[in-house]
């Protein structure tokens, strides 16, 4: 298997294989690695895999599934990062991702049963143990820098917390988090972790680390990493939940089954897509967008429009406020047939200077719904907190918010037939404030996270400057 940028010129693409890209983030050209074809599941594979994972469980399907993507480890490596990520210890069912039916044939299937509460756990698990086997053969160390307003930090240090060859320094907006999430990432005491609490909004968080990684001498010297949503071993990682929420959600494999997908940057719904391709039979892939709509709008009308900061809301589905889709260049490089000349156009050239692109006209803009799949949604906060209420007063069911979206958007997409899976991206008890507000009480608190506000926190303030950041790198490393 061998990985192309999306914005390679299609005669001549450089080929990469997977552990290369593995450490990697952008390709030099600006674009998304992808595999060059997506591997094809025949109905005698997609039998055969039902079986592993119904007798041999997660792991076993997991492995299955990222050997088609990965040539470049042994067999029984892989599969031992597998079965070492992937247990009941971690994800605290067998299942891993099990479903919840509600009504009629709509299910909930739960992604968010890991480390942090929140689906970033399913791919962020499996991409520290990658780390750390490629970083040992190689006998390199990495610095992972970031920029977190929650849940991708946290997954990111319990991922990476204790492992050889890697340490992980995370800024934050100080303050800014909710007193879970700071606990969370804060009360970690591994040698490894370092969070950094900015004077600053998440903007300048990631403005910092931009800054760093800019200085090339410095880059090199110290050696950053980043562990960003675009990374493909990411979504690699979630192809495998789509494959084992199907496999619950029907009896055989002449089915179809719809995901609908709370969506922010991209990465959770291009899984599906990726799933999709490869032949799963998936009916719809419903996109559910929350007050920052920039995806449903183009699924609706074909205009991407990137926002400002000033368009950007606040809202109680916090992890879905984007102003633009990291990884939605990967869908419309497929939607464009696959030419990186016209995708390095649209997100190179026409992004940076209109702040969009519009493909309203363009024949291919029918085929994301016709021959791909997506449909879209939007929730509000009023739809959020409606959502939130009825599924606990109907079904005795606490959702969160980003799943609230979800599920609303399920709603109105349903199809007679066929079963509606929503992704659980988060337990509720990561978002208690609206909770609160929607159920007039707290939300359920798993036991290991009871008094985590009170535990001691382990974090140095540092001002909104790159310099400080850099100081502390060096500081740190010696
Ligand atoms: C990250 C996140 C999302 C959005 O996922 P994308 O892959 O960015 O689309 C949705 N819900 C929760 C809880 C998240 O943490």
């Amino acid at each position: 298997m061998n990985y192309v940028s999306t914005r390679a010129a299609a005669s001549n693409p450089a080929r990469k294989k997977f552990c290369e890209i593995l450490l990697e983030g952008l390709a030099p050209d600006g674009g998304l690695y992808l595999p060059e074809a997506y591997p094809q599941v025949d109905a005698a594979t997609l039998e055969t895999w039902r079986g592993v994972y119904q007798q041999q469980g997660y792991a076993a399907l997991a492995y299955e599934i990222l050997a088609l993507y990965i040539d470049d480890i042994p067999a029984s490596d892989l599969k031992a990062i597998c079965a070492k990520t992937y247990t009941q210890t971690v994800f605290g069912t067998p299942e891993i991702t099990p479903l919840r039916p509600l009504e009629g044939g709509v299910f909930l299937e739960g992604l968010s049963n890991g480390p942090t509460l929140a689906f970033k756990d399913m791919a962020m698990q499996l991409l520290g143990n990658l780390f750390e086997y490629e970083l040992a053969r190689r006998g390199e160390q990495l610095n992972i820098l970031g920029a977190t307003s929650g849940d991708t930090g946290s997954a990111a240090e319990y991922a990476l917390r204790g492992k050889q060859g890697v340490r992980v320094f995370m800024t934050s907006p100080a303050g800014r988090m909710s007193p879970f999430q700071q606990a969370q990432m804060f009360s970690l005491m591994d040698d490894n972790i370092h969070n950094m609490a900015v004077q600053g909004v998440f903007d300048d968080c990631q403005d910092m680390v931009k800054a760093v990684s800019n200085d090339l001498v410095f880059k090199r010297q110290y050696k950053i990493g980043t562990v960003n949503s675009i990374n493909w071993a990411r979504l690699m990682a979630q192809v495998v939940y789509y494959f084992a929420g199907y496999f619950q959600a029907t009896e055989n494999n002449n089915k179809k089954v719809s995901f609908a997908v709370p969506s922010g940057n991209f990465g959770n719904i291009c899984a599906g897509h990726v799933a999709r391709m490869m032949g799963l039979p998936i009916a719809q892939l419903v996109l559910a967008t929350n007050e920052n709509d920039v995806l449903d709008e183009f699924f609706r009308t074909g205009v991407y429009r990137v926002r400002g900061s000033a368009d950007t809301h606040e809202t109680s589905s916090p992890s879905m406020d984007i102003s633009k889709a990291s990884n939605f260049e990967r869908f419309v490089f497929d939607l464009l047939g696959r030419d990186g000349t016209k995708t390095q156009a649209l997100f190179g050239a026409a992004l940076s200077t209109a702040g969009q692109f519009d493909l309203s006209q363009e024949a291919c803009f029918k085929e994301a719904a016709n021959r791909y799949g997506f449909a879209s949604g939007k929730s509000t906060h009023s739809d959020r907190l409606a959502t939130i209420r009825h599924t606990f007063k109907k079904f005795g069911q606490m959702i969160d918010t980003h799943t609230a979206d979800g599920l609303k958007v399920a709603r109105e997409h349903l199809q007679p037939g066929v079963p509606m899976v929503v992704l659980e991206t988060a337990l509720p008890i990561k978002f208690a404030q609206t909770i609160v507000e929607a159920l007039g009480s707290e939300p359920t608190r798993p036991a290991r996270f009871e008094g985590i506000e009170s535990l001691p926190k382990r974090v140095v303030a540092m001002a909104a400057d790159a310099a400080a950041v850099k100081g502390y790198i060096r500081q740190v490393c010696g």
